[in-house]
């Protein structure tokens, strides 16, 4: 372990915003900085709270404290760890997967993403200027995305026992009561709508660990949603509540296997358009090259919505009033018949079984 020298080195401020160099004396992550000593508390003020620091994280007590909901409110949580390799791909980087993915699942369920907790498991020798990029990035997402980082913590492990820096991160939305949106609610009848294009992000984490082989213009869609989800909800609104009546982001196993969750969950069926499906042509050729399925690739900013069809259209259009959802179509309906099952209508005419995906296709790609 070796000390941080004060005596020629103006002291770090918290408060005072942006850190630009950090850690000055200490360019790599030692295992001391997972200690609870002063180079954890040195880490955290330079890195952690300059960053993402807010009221309620810079309190410094052991448990964040969260203004109390509306008596007709509920709280609504999830936790995702986020393990991608390599930690930097075209479009994003593991900082904006963690802030995004937990926005997301909080932001399906119809609730307002409000805070988020995170965890960090950083392997010894970590750049901490690497580490700062990705806390910088963080920021800028969870500052688009509206929402408080209330709370952290941080654990060095020695070189060789991870790779590089996971990131656990637990999020906190707050939701009317009377919405009933899961996927439990989804009926025949509903249309089911797709906010864009598919593949994008398991390709680009592909294209950033060179399995390619060459070089393409391919980005990860990751993005927060909570913004489109939040004016698709505000079309949606009828008598019952909200016309939609599930949402999900299809992130690992892609499209087909989040369906098949659904279908099975609603004890429906589903059949889905191949030629409504978007898939941008470059993520069509490389997965026709490498014989992957984009309906099996992993998203990490695409929206599934189930609503019923008197809306559809005004959904639709809210959907593609945002930036993330310009895309959007309509790429199925739920039915009654095959409860459980998903089939998907081919371009050529026939229809076939679509399984949930077995085994792992691409590991770590979130
Ligand atoms: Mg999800």
């Amino acid at each position: 372990m070796q000390p941080i020298s004060s005596s020629d080195n103006e002291p770090l401020s918290i408060l005072g915003g942006y850190c630009p160099i950090p850690l000055p004396h200490q360019e790599k992550i030692v295992l001391g900085h997972g200690s609870g000593g002063k180079l954890t508390h040195d880490l955290i003020h330079s890195i952690f709270q300059t960053r993402l620091g807010n009221s309620v994280l810079n309190s410094g007590n052991d448990g964040a404290v969260l203004p109390s909901i509306g008596k007709d409110d509920e709280i609504i949580v999830s936790v995702d760890s986020h393990v991608v390799t390599p930690l930097f791909f075209p479009g994003g980087d593991i900082g904006k997967l963690a802030i995004s993915g937990t926005v997301n699942d909080i932001a399906v369920m119809g609730a307002i993403p409000k805070y988020i907790s995170a965890g960090f498991i950083i392997e010894e020798g970590f750049q901490t200027e690497t580490l700062g990029q990705i806390i910088d990035s963080m920021a800028a997402t969870a500052k688009e995305a509206n929402i408080l980082v209330v709370a952290g913590d941080t654990k060095v492990v020695e070189k060789g026992k991870c790779d590089g820096l996971y990131i656990t991160t637990s999020g906190i939305g707050v939701r009317q009561n009377n919405l009933l949106i899961g996927g439990q609610f989804v009926k025949p009848g509903d249309d089911i709508i797709l906010s864009g294009s598919i593949g994008d992000h398991g390709m680009a984490v592909l294209q950033a660990r060179g399995e390619l082989g060459f070089e393409s213009k391919i980005t990860s869609d990751v993005a927060p949603l909570n913004g489109m989800i939040q004016m698709a909800l505000n079309a949606g609104k009828n008598d019952q509540g909200n016309a939609i009546h599930a949402m999900r982001d299809p992130t690992r196993g892609g499209v087909a296997t989040t369906l098949s969750e659904i279908a099975q969950q609603s004890k429906t069926g589903i059949v889905i358009n191949e030629k409504s499906i978007p898939v941008s042509e470059i993520v069509q050729s490389i997965c026709e090259m490498l014989g992957f399925d984009p309906l099996y690739v992993a998203n990490e900013g695409k929206c599934l919505f189930f609503v019923s069809p008197q809306k559809t259209e005004t959904v639709l259009e809210a959907i593609r009033n945002h930036d993330y959802g310009k895309d959007a179509q309509v790429i199925g309906k739920v039915v009654a018949d095959n409860p459980g099952k998903v089939l998907l209508k081919t371009i050529l005419g026939s229809t076939h079984l679509l399984e949930m995906l077995s085994g792992e296709m691409l590991p770590r790609i979130c």
